[in-house]
């Protein structure tokens, strides 16, 4: 019989801080979704450069167990990430909108041997190590600095145009210092 007609399917609260503390080692599945605003991830507001109304990521999770032969059946995670944020572009220097839109997949297991089991580089099976009180908020967050580029730009040709290379023209030659006209006169009635 498969599993996942036989456990139940538990709501996840969109409240963040429920987010803190899943267990996911009950025999149950999870199905849920919400929105976190930059706030809510304090390692992301460190890096974004401002906050703009709408910041920040709507989310959508799901668990189902997988049958695999000769083992007890796998806990799957998926989670899609759809949102933006806000970076200096390292071409302008302005504010940069960063739009991510991300699905990842991961293998619940509950130790670190187990996870290690699993070959390294492995995107369709990769492992995530899971508790009872395990905080989702900060995997979540982890997500979204993964996915956020390193080098962040504008797209080619929205940049910002620079004051210091494009504005101020400078052909106008300096004009010649002239000599004080009171020293001139000083130097008049010394002599
Ligand atoms: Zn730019």
């Amino acid at each position: 019989m498969n599993r996942n007609q036989v456990l139940p399917q538990v709501q996840l609260s969109a409240d963040p801080s429920a987010l803190k503390r899943v267990d996911f080692c009950a025999p149950q599945s999870y199905k849920g979704a919400g929105f976190l605003s930059i706030s809510d991830l304090p390692r992301l507001a460190e890096e974004a450069s401002t906050v703009v109304s709408g910041d920040g990521f709507h989310w959508e999770l799901e668990t189902h167990f997988e049958d695999s032969p000769g083992a007890e059946p796998r806990q799957i995670l998926n989670l899609g990430l759809e949102g933006r944020l806000h970076l200096i572009c390292q071409r302008c220097l302005q504010d940069c909108a960063i739009d991510l839109d991300e699905k990842r997949r991961f293998i619940l297991v509950t130790t670190e041997e187990e996870a290690e089991d699993f070959p390294l580089e492995d995107e369709e099976q990769e492992p995530l190590v899971v508790s009872q009180q395990f905080n989702l908020l900060e995997t979540i967050e982890d997500e979204v600095l993964l996915s956020i580029p390193l080098i962040p730009k504008h797209p080619e040709g929205f940049c910002e145009p620079r004051a210091s290379v494009f504005g101020v023209e400078d052909d106008e030659e300096a004009p010649v210092e002239r000599e004080n006209p009171f020293n001139i006169l000083k130097n008049m009635k010394k002599n």
